[in-house]
């Protein structure tokens, strides 16, 4: 139940046909890995995200190639690539479709036709894992943001798919309640084994749960390895294409036990 991810040489256009959104990146990914997807924004992260759940608009040009599970993404058959890669957005409203949570969660297994006593199972284990059962007849557009952005996520597991593909899901939640998403979905990469691909734009708190960071410029790849390894790349270049990651790296790094570079080359420079 591990996907892998491999990118080959992809670059993207939109069909507006200017600056390629996505300019020859390569990179795997392993099964199992929790992999934070980090640039300022207009770096090519959404458009990444989208590609691997083939959900961007036609007309774009696509070159290289994106190999789920070592299958080209395109030979995968929809149905299958669709439950098999999992997306959140960043709008908790965008992605529910329907009145009531048992039905949002229902609804993506009802489109695949899905036995109903599979179904029930299903749910009861779903919600048993997100602690939504006491939510299960409550109306959608009565829930609070982060109860929505729990019910997002836990319709798209219950397709039960490889490859978790979160686009700054905590981005419009209170601090307690992004801790509270965060944390479940640490325990699926944990638990269940799925692959996690997660782009947000305050990485404080995923720094110490990530395997990797890839970080993203321009569309190309500026960054690939560890979050250490990360904290102190961005702390060697206090670039300003780099600055938004430096308060958090350094925060994150001076907790951590080994980072001499970051620790023994004084206050950070900016705050
Ligand atoms: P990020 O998620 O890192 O902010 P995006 O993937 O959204 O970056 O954007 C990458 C580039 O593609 C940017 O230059 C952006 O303007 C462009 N872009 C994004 N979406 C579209 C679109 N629907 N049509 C045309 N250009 C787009």
């Amino acid at each position: 139940n591990m996907a892998s991810v491999e990118l080959q040489n992809l670059t993207f256009h939109y069909p507006d046909l200017r600056t390629a959104a996505l300019s020859n990146l390569s990179l795997s990914v392993r099964g199992g890995e929790f992999v934070v997807l980090a640039g300022p924004s207009g770096s090519g992260k959404s458009t990444l995200l989208r590609l691997l759940k083939r959900e961007v608009s036609p007309g774009g040009r696509l070159s290289g190639s994106i190999l789920l599970d070592g299958r080209p993404l395109e030979a995968w058959p929809a149905r299958e690539a669709a439950s098999a890669v999992g997306l959140v957005m960043q709008h908790p409203d965008n992605q529910l479709v329907v009145d009531s949570v048992e039905h949002e969660l229902a609804f993506g297994m009802e489109n695949f036709g899905m036995e109903r006593s599979a179904m029930r199972r299903r749910m009861a284990e779903i919600a048993g894992f997100f602690g939504l059962e006491p939510l299960l007849s409550r109306r959608t557009d009565e829930l609070s943001g982060g109860q929505k952005q729990t019910v997002n996520l836990a319709s798209v597991l219950m397709l039960q798919p490889q490859l978790l593909l979160l686009d700054e899901p905590l981005a419009q939640l209170d601090p307690l309640a992004a801790r509270d998403l965060l944390g479940m979905i640490k325990r699926l990469n944990d638990e269940w084994g799925i692959t996690v691909i997660m782009s947000e734009h305050r990485i404080d708190d995923l720094l110490p749960l990530a395997d990797r960071v890839v970080r993203l410029e321009r569309g190309g790849l500026a960054f690939d390895g560890p979050p250490r390894g990360f904290a102190e790349e961005a702390w060697r270049r206090q670039e300003p294409s780099w600055v938004e990651a430096l308060p958090a790296v350094t925060r994150w790094a001076l907790s951590q036990p080994h980072s001499e570079t970051i620790r023994d080359s004084g206050p950070p420079p900016l705050s």
